[in-house]
């Protein structure tokens, strides 16, 4: 018998890890759950609506995960204020841990999937990149949305970001002892999931596709 594929991606922002998890989930054909989503959603509401993050966490409902705001660097920042809430990450951790235990296998992607939320996962993957080509990334991918910045305020945001996150006391990101570095500074999104899918099947994983 196969052992059920939960695919575990880590890693700062821009690095190519949602890319990477959304295709190696179709490529699979696992269901996918990108969880920085959920962290956005709770900053988002808690900072429209003034209600406590702890809360809104613990009443999350899939449904509000679809809000296209909660795409933008400003959600973003939230979202990694209210990460650093231990009571929000608690609150949480329930619907993530009910969808890495699907029958089906799953992919998660997010700061703290292979070590917190799924320890046990037979495919870990740390996925990291340069300041410098994170921030190119995002740059190109806010003008393509129409957002008008500039190159330095997309890198200073994105460091305040990165040091918040793995400096702060709850699940800071960090890379899981037994997961694999995929460092995609110089590589596109088909390289880097050429490379990871190569990883995954020399682990025993076969799509079960035609
Ligand atoms: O990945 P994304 O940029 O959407 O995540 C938004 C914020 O949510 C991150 O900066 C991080 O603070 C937080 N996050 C987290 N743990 C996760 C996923 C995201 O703390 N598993």
């Amino acid at each position: 018998m196969t052992e059920r594929l939960v695919i575990a991606i880590d890693g700062p922002s821009a690095s190519g890890k949602g890319t990477l998890a959304k295709r190696l989930a179709a490529h699979f054909g696992l269901p996918h759950l990108d969880t920085g989503l959920l962290y956005r959603a709770v900053g988002w509401a808690a900072f429209r609506t003034g209600r406590a993050p702890e809360e809104l966490a613990a009443q999350l409902q899939a449904s509000e995960l679809d809000n296209p705001e909660l795409r933008g660097d400003e959600a973003g920042q939230w979202g990694s204020k209210v990460a650093a809430n231990v009571e929000v990450r608690a609150n949480l951790l329930k619907l993530q841990k009910e969808f890495a235990s699907k029958a089906t296998g799953a992919v998660l992607d997010g700061r703290d999937i292979g070590t917190v939320i799924c320890p046990d996962a037979p495919v870990k993957l740390f996925v990291t990149a340069s300041p410098e080509s994170r921030a190119e990334r995002r740059y190109q991918e806010l003008r393509g949305r129409g957002v008008d910045t500039i190159k330095p305020r997309v890198l200073a945001e994105m460091a305040e970001r990165d040091r918040r996150d793995s400096e702060r006391a709850a699940a800071p990101l960090r890379a899981a002892p037994d997961a694999w570095l995929l460092d995609t500074s110089e590589m596109d999104a088909d390289a880097a999931f050429a490379a990871a899918l190569a990883f995954i099947e020399r682990k025993g994983f076969r799509s079960a596709g035609p």
